[in-house]
């Protein structure tokens, strides 16, 4: 069995093995935690996690890094209207990221490295890529000199003129040589040092570009060139065509040699959902309306293929829930089967679908397609165990079946001890409608929980919950 991914870098579907046999280093751009993260940025971490999982199933071990922005203009922004230092403002949105993470079980990486903690790593590489002529500083700022590095352009297939006719309008105001350069480094402004957002360099005080962060912490962990570098489609141009040309003129290596990008969430409307256009839903908003993130985490992951678009809609969240319903219907079911039963008629039909299930993941990941072979035998098996025909054999294979598809979906186990995320969603949900004084709401969020056997107790130390 041999794993076939989509290569944006070559436009084609490439056997895939890494460098070093059995490890696989893989790096996949992060969050930037200036808010809540919508549900959008979540099927692109989902895609993350199925991949990862999926490397594990094909037996390599694999060491994943995903970075953290928590410098940007909009932290800057957000820092300074509140008062705060940009990380005592994005603490909040990070420990809510990975809150979020865990509640949809997405595996953790192995590191999250902060931007605001690889400056030195940072400015080395501007510091070379000035050296080498492939940058140049202007008053404080430093950027990257686009046409010092000829193979800009081959990840996105843009050809150069166009894209320098395009980016004009929104850079004018920097003294830029070419409208197409970019920034690495971006001069401190006034006020900037007291939010914590200025760091010495040997060009001025000052931050780095977001695109020379994610170069720096990937060749930090992962060593010059990478087996895997993912993210989304929004970010092949300009942010990953960036980081190649900062990454490789600087070692003069290939940067990755696998690149995936997965498609967007789209709203009803088929529109990006993203917080631009003002139809978003954050993760937190999907769990108070009583959504399961068991059954968010199937739609998002298994709802289509990583490179189409998935289109957010609440028929397709239930019909999610529902065939996470109906696979763990089928689990307990098999578990409690007695064994006496000598009929294995079943047990061929589970092998053979489990071997096109395994097909269709090392077919880039096709988890839909394969999901329809499960399902296929998941209707069978069901009116087997109905007729009480279900032998040793069968039921094993059928339980190996159900495995299999698990190692990617994580939807059998039970939610861990502890309040379920979205009844803790909901109480949060209560608490926001109390503090803006919402007592219908509030009193009606209440009642909800009762009906779903948690109790609150007000206090003055805040609001506890015990189960009736
Ligand atoms: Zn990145």
């Amino acid at each position: 069995m041999t794993l076939t991914l989509y290569n944006t870098l070559s436009g084609a579907l490439e056997e895939f093995a890494p460098l070093e046999a059995g490890r696989v280093r893989l790096y996949t751009c992060g969050p930037t935690v200036w808010n809540y993260a919508h549900v959008g940025n979540f099927r692109g971490n989902l895609f993350y996690d199925l991949l990862k999982r999926h490397l594990r199933v094909s037996g390599y071990q694999v060491t994943h890094v995903m970075n953290i922005t928590d410098i940007d203009d909009r932290i800057l922004h957000e820092a300074a209207h509140a008062r705060q230092t940009i990380r005592e403002y994005s603490a909040t949105y990070e420990r809510a990221f990975f809150e979020d993470l865990e509640t949809l079980r997405f595996m953790p990486a192995d590191i999250y490295p902060r931007a605001t903690e690889h400056i030195g790593d940072i400015i080395e590489l501007v510091g070379g890529l000035l050296a080498d002529g492939h940058a140049y500083e202007v008053d404080g700022d430093v950027y990257f000199r686009v046409d010092s590095f000829p193979a800009y352009g081959a990840l996105s297939k843009l050809d150069r003129a166009g894209l320098r006719a395009g980016a004009r309008v929104a850079t004018d105001k920097y003294e830029k040589e070419s409208a197409s350069d970019f920034a690495l480094w971006k001069r401190a402004g006034e006020g900037d040092d007291l939010l914590g957002a200025a760091w010495p360099s040997p060009w001025g005080a000052g931050r780095p570009g977001w695109h020379i962060e994610c170069s720096a912490m990937a060749m930090r962990y992962l060593g010059q060139t990478l087996d895997v570098h993912c993210g989304g489609v929004d970010l092949k141009f300009p942010h990953h065509e960036n980081e190649i040309a900062q990454s490789e003129a600087f070692t003069g290596l290939p940067f990755a040699r696998f690149w995936l990008h997965n498609e967007m969430l789209a709203d009803l409307s088929g529109e990006k959902m993203s917080k631009s256009t003002g139809n978003i839903a954050t993760l937190r908003d999907l769990l108070a309306a009583g959504h399961d993130p068991v059954a968010i985490r199937y739609f998002l992951v298994a709802g289509a293929h990583y490179r189409s678009p998935l289109r957010f809609d609440d028929d397709a969240l239930h019909s999610a829930a529902e065939q996470v319903r109906r696979l763990r219907e089928l689990h307990a079911r098999l578990q409690e089967t007695p064994r006496e039963v000598a009929d294995e008629g079943l047990r061929g039909e589970a092998e053979s679908a489990r071997a096109r299930y395994r097909a269709s993941l090392d077919n880039d990941l096709n988890l839909p397609q394969g999901m329809g072979h499960v399902f296929d035998v998941v209707r069978t098996a069901n009116a087997a165990l109905d007729r009480g025909r279900v032998g040793e054999g069968s039921q094993l294979a059928l339980l190996r079946l159900l495995d299999e598809a698990d190692a990617h979906l994580d939807v059998l186990r039970a939610d861990d001890e502890g309040l379920e995320p979205r009844l803790q969603a909901m109480i949060d949900a209560r608490e926001r409608a109390r503090a803006q004084r919402d007592f219908a709401t509030a009193d009606r969020l209440r009642e909800s929980l009762r009906e779903h056997g948690v109790l609150l107790e007000d206090s003055k130390s805040g609001v506890r919950w015990r189960r009736s």
